[in-house]
């Protein structure tokens, strides 16, 4: 626990629902993958996740359901059934076919979030062929590596989007295709580009799915580039029993929800969770096509009448900059469940969901490599503020020590490592089976994270393999101190580096962003460095702390701790394709 946040108790009394998992140890006791292959539909053991999240639902009961209300930029609404999905779909993997893409061939997406984004993203995995998406805010060049070391043979994308593709095309070999999307627009594209409505708006509403087995591929998805280059990560079509299981117990899906992700698909969140988690369990997802604003975010929830929105911590840090004020003057009553992920949630993040609307906010824990959730806090569980909850029941997450072997003594810190073998594990990065084979030793996948388990079985994440600090003797969370750091009211964010040092190895140096209304001054620092002194104890407080504009964050909002390194260090920036515009 971390001194000064308590336990909070679980919010069963205040869901509308029983929740999905009443017990944690006993459905951990009694798991078994099979039972959830079963609950899919998986005809002659074939599995397609276009079939599972669109056709099983379109074919069914849900046929008139809403999939998707979307919501433009502009503030548009337009529906689409599981009906509709399985319509569009339908053509867009007829349109695909027609032009001669063949299964197993990648292709990408490049596209802001509007409907077409998701219709062709399951025309692709009809077909068989692999979806690869891309974040629309990428400039030319990492676009061209990532579609270059996939060999893409296609970019899907718009009329805004298309020049960062002409700048780059003559460079990918690989780059048969290039349709653009006129959403509603209209209009001609050049003879070198194919217009999607031309072959999409003819093709027939029927198809037939291409007979994808678990082991075909289904997704490839590149890392975000927090550590370094980003990595293309494989997944197959069983993920979708991962994504399908973690949707329903860890998203605690009920018929009934309005569920909004914040995630753009060009992340792993946004598609495993922003399509396959709550397609598959057919719930109505809202889709904002818009960018953030507090106030743009709470109309969404309120609009909507949003039930369960899962986020990220750099969202939250920002609502929470705006004030919990802001969210008290929306009807937000409709929320039942909030959740985040993406980077540790400070524990200040947890607690101030309860002051903004009245509900906790449950971190949880998972990689692009993991392809669905693998620890969090459930809804049925109380929930310790800064912690990343407890393992997934069907998977085996776990801490171990420099050999290998489960740590059995509570809060020792080690390697967050996971055991090999759960549906949504990737198979291989893109070509790159080398660093693929690299993760996993002595049985065990290796996350690339540090963390520690307490008595009970509460994971807690204490950063990065290269983040974690060594001071003195002492190992110090980057995590923890940014934490204590962001609870003094001049703080907006923080990221903390270990700077190499002669004496110690190395000492704990603090960069902060300040909140609105406040400047620096050596009074400020030292009051900074005396709440952080008070709040961890002289050894592991700051010995530097610097004020900064802003962060370096990835453009899915982690902060760079490496680039924070490099520029104190003057050293080489490495791979920063992700990194956010200044
Ligand atoms: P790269 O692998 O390219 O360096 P990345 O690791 O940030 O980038 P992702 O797969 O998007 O790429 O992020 C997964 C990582 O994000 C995790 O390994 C972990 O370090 C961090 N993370 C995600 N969720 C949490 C969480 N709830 N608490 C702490 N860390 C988290
Ligand atoms: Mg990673």
């Amino acid at each position: 626990m971390i001194e000064g946040y308590p336990e909070i108790p679980k919010t069963i009394g205040e869901l509308k629902a029983a929740p999905q998992i009443p017990d944690w140890s006993a459905m951990r006791e009694s798991w078994d993958w099979d039972d959830v292959w079963e609950e899919l539909d998986t005809p002659d053991g074939l599995i397609n996740k276009a079939y599972e999240c669109i056709d099983r639902h379109a074919d069914g009961a849900r046929a008139n359901k809403a999939a998707i209300i979307w919501q433009s930029a502009s503030n548009e609404i337009e529906t689409y059934t599981y009906s509709d999905m399985k319509k569009q779909t339908n053509k867009v993997a007829n349109a695909l076919k027609s032009i001669g893409i063949e299964k197993g061939e990648r292709v990408f997406l490049l596209a802001d979030r509007i409907p077409e984004l998701y219709f062709s993203c399951f025309g692709i995995l009809k077909i068989g062929a692999i979806m690869a998406p891309l974040f629309s805010a990428f400039g030319p060049e990492p676009i061209k590596d990532r579609i270059d070391r996939a060999e893409g043979c296609t970019v899907i994308t718009t009329p805004k989007l298309l020049p960062k593709i002409n700048a780059i095309r003559d460079q990918l070999p690989s780059l048969r295709n290039v349709i653009v999307i006129n959403h509603r627009e209209g209009g001609d594209v050049a003879d070198s580009d194919i217009s999607y409505s031309s072959i999409v708006d003819p093709a027939s509403e029927e198809f037939e799915i291409e007979k994808t087995g678990a082991e075909d591929w289904s997704v490839m998805h590149f890392t975000s580039g927090t550590t370094g280059l980003p990595k293309g990560a494989a997944h197959v079509h069983s993920a979708i029993v991962s994504q399908y299981a973690t949707g329903k117990y860890v998203l605690d899906f009920n018929d009934d929800d309005i569920y909004w992700c914040t995630a753009d698909p060009g992340w792993v969140t946004g598609t495993s969770y922003g399509m396959f988690a709550p397609f598959s369990n057919g719930v109505t997802s809202v889709i904002d096509e818009g960018g953030f604003g507090a106030k743009r975010w709470y109309e969404v929830v309120q609009n909507h009448k949003v039930t369960v929105w899962y986020t990220a911590p750099t969202a939250i840090r920002l609502l929470m900059r705006s004030g919990a004020k802001v969210a008290r003057e929306h009807d937000l009553s409709s929320l039942r469940y909030v959740m985040s992920v993406g980077e540790p949630l400070n524990p200040e993040g947890v607690v101030w969901g309860i002051e903004a609307f009245d509900l906790p906010i449950h971190d949880n824990w998972w990689q692009t490599e993991t392809g669905a959730i693998m620890c969090a806090n459930y809804p049925s569980m109380p929930i310790r503020p800064g912690s990343m909850g407890r393992p997934f029941p069907g998977v085996h997450v776990t801490v171990v020590d420099d050999e290998g072997n489960e740590i059995a003594e509570a809060e020792t810190e080690g390697a967050l490592v996971v055991k090999p073998g759960w549906p949504s594990q990737f198979r291989t990065y893109w070509n790159d089976q080398e660093r693929y084979d690299s993760r996993f030793i002595n049985g065990w996948y290796y996350t690339g994270d540090r963390a520690k388990m307490d008595a009970d079985g509460y994971i807690w994440f204490l950063g990065r393999d290269d983040d974690v600090i060594n001071t003195a003797g002492h190992l110090v969370s980057p995590f923890e101190v940014e934490s204590a750091l962001i609870e003094h009211e001049a703080v907006a964010e923080a990221g903390v580096i270990g700077k190499p040092d002669e004496v110690a190895m190395e000492v704990v140096k603090a960069f902060v962003t300040l909140s609105d209304g406040f400047e620096e001054s050596p009074e400020l620092l030292r009051a900074l460095n005396r709440h952080c002194r008070t709040r961890l104890g002289p050894a592991v407080a700051p010995r530097e702390i610097a004020v900064i504009d802003i962060l370096p964050k990835t453009r899915s909002g982690k902060i760079m701790r490496r680039l924070l390194k490099a520029r104190e260090l003057g050293l080489d920036e490495g791979d920063t394709s992700t990194l956010e515009d200044d």
